[in-house]
């Protein structure tokens, strides 16, 4: 990740959680963000079926999760894959949102099953993720939370997230270490 990008990320979700009334601990409803970007969410289901779905995650398991496509009239569609676990779903569409505030754009196309899907370079990605993470779990409300003794699991429950993004979140903030710290300071 290029130098500086963390510290800009958390402004980024800072301001963007701030135009929404959000204080830095208050969960962030995914699709208020979308909605304020003029961001369309879609369930896929909506568009192939779900029998469609079904079998694509028969022929690659996890293989979908979240797309954004920039339409030829301007609009900003995303879908996502109504088969995961809603706080997956809300983690996926954090990282979509991301990419387009991050004015990213899809470089990649791959064919699996058939079906042709858009992927991002590795670089994108990594900001992408680092963003939505900061978006969905601010540092505040992450350390809040962790001197009131939740986990990962505890806060994915209570955020609507997914486990592995609030355990990265934790650890990536430094505040699991921060706590730990003053914890120890405290005994
Ligand atoms: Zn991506």
């Amino acid at each position: 990740m290029r130098r500086g990008f963390k510290t800009e990320a958390e402004r980024l979700a800072e301001r963007q959680r701030a135009q929404l009334g959000l204080r830095p601990t208050d969960p962030l409803k995914i699709i208020d963000l979308a909605k304020s970007l003029g961001v369309e969410v879609y369930s896929a289901s909506e568009l192939v079926g779900r029998a469609a779905l079904e079998k694509l995650e028969g022929l690659q398991p996890g293989a979908f999760s979240a797309a954004t496509f920039h339409l030829p009239d301007g609009r900003t569609v995303m879908v996502y894959n109504p088969l995961n676990e809603p706080g997956r779903t809300n983690s996926d569409i954090a990282h979509e949102l991301a990419h387009v505030l991050l004015d990213h754009r899809l470089r990649e196309l791959q064919k699996i099953g058939g079906h042709t899907f858009f992927a991002c370079d590795p670089e994108q990605e990594e900001e992408a993720n680092w963003l939505a993470g900061c978006l969905l779990l601010p540092r505040p409300l992450l350390l809040r939370e962790a001197y009131s003794g939740a986990d990962a699991e505890k806060i994915a429950e209570r955020y609507q997230v997914s486990a592995p993004m609030a355990r990265f979140r934790l650890n990536a903030s430094g505040v699991t270490l921060q706590v730990r710290r003053s914890s120890r300071s405290r005994a």
